[in-house]
């Protein structure tokens, strides 16, 4: 309709900047989403209908403001593109391929429609690279803002890789980023923007995808995505595998906005790569001459000494430094 019948101005642009209300931002965070491959109902009912070939991985994070954001350090677009691809991450590192996605948001009033605008571009920019569809979500007010990503994948017939299936004799690979979100946050704090690659991969991760299917593939044992840190995540695989895993210094280089950013920060860099979180880099352990083209061999898996506990160590020695982060640890 053009022109209003009842002698009231026109209706406002519908421009998707000007939207606003629950329905209008639901509008704008949906429009031109079709139902396509898989998919057959996308958003706009009450659920979302897919296919999926094999068994089902689901995963699903939270991201909170004040606890893994900051909007003063994140433009609304990141933290969009952050909250896609660390789940997809966890997709990737079961040995999955992504299929479909739903994302919640909590908005709080002082952020604005734009930055909820800006917020669903970044989900969409994202999603397309990682290659899933975005089939719903919810919207709702909130005191901080909260983001709630599920993604679900699917094995395709192949076994999913666990962190359970480490065993003596493997090797341990790396494939995709490690240090550089740690040295991002470390220079965001002090108030730094360079190296802005550092900077750059705090605000959005990005994680090696299709790397874990070709993982898979290969083979691979036990896989995990380092999002708290190699030595605290490989801790898992060691606990669950029931295996030590021995972690070779020399074999870590860290990459050059690490090394500047360390040099910047007066840290060591190589403390960095073992301890720092957020990049969302694959480790997984495969039966030697397995490892794919492209991963980075970090270490070796043996089987426990007697009386040993399983674990990592560094250089065979336990290690004594920052190994990761825990949000309820000291
Ligand atoms: P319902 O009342 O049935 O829960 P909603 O009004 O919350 O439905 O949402 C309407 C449609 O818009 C649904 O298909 C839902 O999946 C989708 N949707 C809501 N919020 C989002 C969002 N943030 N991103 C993507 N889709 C969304
Ligand atoms: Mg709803």
């Amino acid at each position: 309709m053009t022109g209003p019948r009842d002698g009231r101005p026109p209706a406002a642009d519908p421009a998707p900047a000007r939207a606003a209300g629950e329905f209008g931002l639901i509008a704008a965070f949906t429009r031109g989403l079709q139902p396509s491959g898989a998919v057959s109902v996308g958003v706009g009912d009450d659920g979302a209908v897919f296919r999926i070939a094999g068994e089902v991985v689901v995963s699903t994070d939270l991201l909170v403001e004040g606890v893994h954001f900051r909007c003063d350090w994140s433009s609304a677009e990141q933290v969009g593109r952050k909250a896609v691809a660390v789940n997809v991450a966890d997709l990737e590192a079961m040995g999955a391929r992504p299929v479909a996605m739903v994302v919640a948001l909590g908005l709080p009033a002082r952020l604005g429609a734009d930055w909820a605008l800006e917020f669903s571009r970044g989900v969409r920019v994202e999603a397309d690279r990682a290659g899933i569809a975005l089939v719903g979500g919810d919207t709702t007010a909130a005191r901080d803002a909260t983001v709630c990503v599920t993604v679900m994948g699917e094995t395709a017939g192949r076994d999913p890789v666990l962190r359970s299936g480490a065993v003596r004799g493997d090797v341990v690979a790396v494939r995709g980023r490690l240090g550089w979100a740690a040295a991002g946050l470390a220079l965001l704090e002090r108030g730094l923007g360079s190296p802005s690659a550092a900077v750059a991969a705090q605000q959005v991760p990005e994680p090696p995808y299709g790397a874990g299917r070709e993982a898979a593939g290969a083979g691979a044992h036990a896989m995990l995505d380092v999002s708290d840190g190699l030595v605290g995540d490989l801790g898992h695989v060691a606990e669950a595998s029931r295996v030590v895993i021995d972690v070779d210094r020399e074999l870590l280089v860290p990459d050059q906005p690490v090394v500047e950013a360390a040099v910047t920060l007066g840290l060591d860099p190589v403390s960095l790569v073992l301890g720092g979180g957020e990049d969302h880099a694959l480790a997984a352990c495969f039966a030697p001459g397995q490892v794919p083209d492209g991963w980075q061999r970090v270490g070796s898996v043996r089987a426990p000494r007697a009386g040993e506990d399983p674990g990592v160590l560094v250089d065979g020695a336990p290690y004594l430094g920052h190994g990761g982060w825990d949000h309820f640890g000291t």
